[in-house]
C-alpha cells in the first residue's frame, strides 16, 4: 500500500489535518478531523458518490398529477419558507436571490410571490422541467452559468453534506455574493442529541462503533456540528452572523414529518417501526436544541 494516498485518503477536507476512524456507516469508515472536528468519508468514497442523480427521479410525467402535486408542495411548506424569507428580509436589503440545490424549486415559488429576484442551480435533471412547468421557474444545472458578485443571498438547504470537496464550493459561493451578501446554509447535524448516547453506549462494546447520526455513504458524505460547520465556511472569508439547531416540530425550518424530499408525510402514513426509528429521535431532539445537538444546524453567513 502506497502510505501517501493512504494518507491523502483521511486528510479533513475542511482544515486539512488527520481524521481519526471513529465508526462506521454502512461498511464504510467515518472519519473525525482532530483539528477541527469535522466528520467525513474516505476521499475516493466521498468522490465516488452519484447516487445523489438518481433525486426526484420518480417524478410522475403526467400534468396534471404533477400541478396537483406543485400546489400540494407550496401549501404544506409555505409558512415554512415566508418565515424563512421574512428573516432573510431582515437580513439585507436586496431581493436577488440564488437557491444552490433548490430541488422542485418550491422555496423559490415562494420568492416569486413576495417580490424575489429568484435563480435556481439544480443538477437534477428531473427537477427542473417540473420547476419550469408548474411555477414557471427557469434554472441552470451548473453553478458555473452564474454570474460572480451578482446575488444579495445564496441559500444552500441540504447540500453542503453531499459535497466532497467544500472548500472549493464555498470559495465559489462567496464569489457569486455581492459585498455584505448573505450566505443561508442549513445542514443535518452529524450527531444529534439521541444518536449521541446511542454512539456513546456502542462504544462501550467496541472502538469503531456502527454510528447513528447523519452520515451515509453516497449521500451525506460530511457530518458537521455548529462549530466544524461555522470553522469551514469562515476559512472562505465569510463572517457567522447566526449559527443554532433545530429539530422536527420547528415552525420555521423543520415542519412536521418533513422528510427532506419535500414530500411531507403525514400520520396515517407512518407506521410503528419508523415511528420508533424515526420520529420520535426527532422529536426528542428537540432537547438538544440549545446545546447545538438539535436535528438540524441553521446558519447565517455574511460575505465580507
Ligand atoms: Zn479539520
Amino acid at each position: 500500500v502506497n502510505i501517501e494516498i493512504a494518507v491523502d485518503e483521511v486528510i479533513c477536507p475542511s482544515c486539512a489535518r488527520q481524521g481519526k476512524c471513529i465508526g462506521v456507516s454502512f461498511d464504510q469508515e467515518v472519519y473525525k478531523c482532530t483539528g477541527c472536528k469535522l466528520c467525513y468519508l474516505k476521499k475516493s468514497v466521498r468522490t465516488n458518490s452519484d447516487n445523489d442523480n438518481h433525486w426526484y427521479q420518480g417524478l410522475s410525467d403526467n400534468a396534471d398529477v404533477s400541478a396537483k402535486l406543485a400546489r400540494k408542495y407550496k401549501t404544506e411548506m409555505g409558512d415554512c419558507y415566508r418565515s424563512q424569507y421574512l428573516i432573510l428580509e431582515k437580513l439585507i436589503e436586496g431581493r436577488k436571490i440564488v437557491d444552490v440545490g433548490c430541488g422542485l424549486g418550491v422555496f423559490l415559488a415562494i420568492g416569486v410571490e413576495r417580490g424575489w429576484d429568484v435563480y435556481g442551480v439544480e443538477s437534477s435533471e428531473y427537477a427542473a422541467p417540473f420547476a419550469l412547468n408548474n411555477y414557471g421557474i427557469q434554472y441552470a444545472q451548473r453553478l458555473d452559468a452564474l454570474p460572480n458578485n451578482s446575488f444579495d443571498i445564496v441559500r444552500i438547504s441540504h447540500v453542503l453534506e453531499h459535497i466532497p470537496e467544500p472548500r472549493e464550493f464555498l470559495d465559489k459561493l462567496y464569489l457569486l455574493l455581492r459585498s455584505k451578501g448573505i450566505l443561508a446554509v442549513m445542514v443535518p447535524n452529524r450527531e444529534p442529541f439521541c444518536a449521541t448516547f446511542v454512539n456513546k453506549f456502542r462504544s462501550f462494546f467496541t472502538s469503531e462503533p456502527r454510528l447513528s447520526g447523519a452520515i451515509y455513504p453516497d449521500m451525506h458524505v460530511l457530518g458537521f456540528c455548529p462549530n466544524s460547520l461555522t470553522r469551514l465556511v469562515t476559512q472562505s472569508g465569510f463572517e457567522a452572523v447566526n449559527i443554532f439547531t433545530v429539530s422536527m416540530g420547528n415552525k420555521v425550518y423543520f415542519p412536521m414529518f418533513y422528510d427532506g424530499l419535500l414530500t411531507c408525510n403525514h400520520l396515517k402514513d407512518i407506521n410503528l417501526r419508523s415511528l420508533i426509528k424515526y420520529y420520535l429521535p426527532m422529536t426528542v431532539d428537540n432537547i438538544g436544541n440549545p446545546l447545538g445537538k438539535g436535528q438540524w444546524i441553521v446558519a447565517y453567513f455574511r460575505r465580507k
